[in-house]
């Protein structure tokens, strides 16, 4: 039975499916602007975590994440490196997708980009509008927020931790004087001269952020989903306005359970990249591997705050090593029959460890608590490491072959107790990229050679070889230098 805690109730309640069996989730994607921070990676793992534990359980899980693709943030970086949003996001996806498979993080079912469903937002914003809960004001539509009785009371409790975002303060600063009350927030923004925008019945524009994932959320999803998730800087007024106009337009409850991830902060500050006290992904995957990374942010429950500092990842690294080594001794302990004599202290130990395994399943059943989850399972290596390897050097094959069922089975989600499958594959990489190298290289000696003996024809029909698969050739002098285009 596995329990959430609801951050609009407040409350852990028992996790009842709408689908026996099947999970749907939601969570809010990155603006794609820029390449990834570890806070970025903090909330793709926490989720990737919730996904897979489910999936573990048994569960068919339909997991949805959007691109935002369009935003105030994404126009300004365009102009100023003179590029289209477009371009822009496709170049920062992909460097958030390399982060995914970096950290071992499974693709969500469904990654919707923003722009691709705008005809679809000016539907659902007719819809509303239909209803009467929208208003024109200079051009924009507005979200009246008088209109739904409890929109104050959604949310209400905030993290002392939270701040407002960036877009908050954009609603309030530059379309305050448009609107009817301070709290209504924009459906549909008029366009402005420079800006990418779309036709609709009310003129040109561009959607608001909040009732993009609304749309994508429910058209993918269902008007009913089951988790929705983000950070928690996204409740108020981000989720507070997707569950404002999502349940005004359906009259249906939008999200059964509302799940938020806490901040990884440097200095008690939130990391971002509008504050400037960001550490880019690639840069730690320089001295980090991702294997390491995804164990450093699992290991604090998704709901806290990581306060992010060097002195811990060594302890975190120590420990992460403490963990596989015990899953890859397993193999070398003898797995004997056990004589007779042994059979009571066997049977202690086997007990012993069931309870271990059944800790660690409650605390992850308790809300996905993996730092406590993780707790017993050092408990549990601890305990084998003092009472049966040392001991007695040899153990039942019944507790070896079930201990490595074990682990396996929940590093289906955890994802770093046996990393040699993946550097198996990291390396197969780097091999090939050696190979490569050493190929590109033989050939331009040989050019050299032909060069030498004035087959300048030959020397040219080589290099054209090259440029046609991508390798772009400099010659300098006698010598050469390539680089892949
Ligand atoms: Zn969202």
């Amino acid at each position: 039975m596995i329990k959430i805690f609801n951050d609009l109730k407040n409350e852990l309640e028992v996790f009842k499916p709408i689908k026996k069996g099947a999970v749907s989730m939601y969570v809010c994607g990155v603006t794609v602007y820029d390449a990834p921070h570890l806070g970025h990676a903090r909330s793709a793992v926490a989720f990737d975590l919730i996904r897979k534990y489910f999936e573990y359980k048994g569960y068919r899980v339909k997991y949805v994440m959007n691109y935002t693709d369009v935003d105030d943030k994404m126009i300004n970086r365009a102009n100023e490196r003179g590029t289209s949003i477009y371009e822009l996001a496709q170049e920062s996806i992909t460097q958030y997708e390399e982060m995914q498979r970096a950290l071992f993080i499974k693709s969500p079912t469904v990654k919707p980009r923003a722009t691709d469903e705008i005809p679809d937002m000016i539907k659902f914003i007719q819809k509303l509008d239909k209803k009467g809960f929208t208003y024109e004001s200079q051009g924009s539509v507005y979200f009246d927020t008088s209109k739904m009785e409890n929109y104050k009371s959604l949310f209400q409790k905030k993290d002392v931790s939270e701040q407002d975002t960036e877009e908050d303060q954009f609603t309030q600063s530059d379309f305050a004087k448009d609107k009817k009350n301070i709290e209504d927030f924009v459906l549909w923004k008029k366009e402005k001269p420079g800006e990418p925008s779309w036709d609709s019945p009310w003129g040109k524009g561009r959607p608001g952020w909040h009732i993009e994932c609304s749309v994508m959320a429910m058209k993918y999803l269902g008007e009913t989903i089951d988790i929705h998730g983000g950070g928690k800087d996204l409740k108020r007024p981000h989720h507070q306005n997707e569950i404002a106009q999502s349940e005004s337009a359906t009259g249906k409850t939008f999200v059964n359970y509302w799940m938020h991830n806490g901040f990884l902060n440097i200095d008690d500050t939130k990391m971002s990249k509008s504050l400037g006290n960001f550490i880019s992904l690639m840069d730690m995957l320089k001295d980090h591997s991702g294997v390491f990374l995804r164990y450093y942010l699992i290991s604090s429950y998704y709901q806290r705050p990581i306060n992010f500092s060097m002195d811990k990842m060594d302890q975190a690294f120590l420990s992460l090593k403490k963990i596989q080594r015990f899953y890859q001794n397993l193999d070398k302990y003898s797995a004997t029959k056990v004589k007779s004599k042994s059979v009571k202290s066997i049977s202690e130990h086997k007990n012993q460890i069931e309870e271990f395994k059944k800790q660690f399943l409650d605390a992850m059943d308790t809300d996905f608590n993996s730092a406590k989850a993780l707790g017993y399972l050092f408990s549990l290596i601890n305990y084998f490491n003092k009472s049966i390897f040392i001991k007695e050097n040899q153990i039942s094959i019944e507790i070896k072959e079930d201990l490595i069922e074990f682990l396996e089975g929940i590093d289906s989600f955890l994802g770093f107790i046996n990393p040699q499958i993946k550097e198996e594959q990291d390396e197969s990489g780097s091999i090939w990229k050696e190979r490569f190298e050493k190929l590109t290289n033989t050939i331009l000696d040989f050019r050299k050679d032909v060069k030498s003996a004035k087959n300048f024809e030959l020397a040219d029909q080589i290099r054209d070889l090259l440029i046609n698969a991508g390798i772009k050739v400099s010659d300098q002098g006698n010598d050469y230098s390539w680089e892949i285009e």
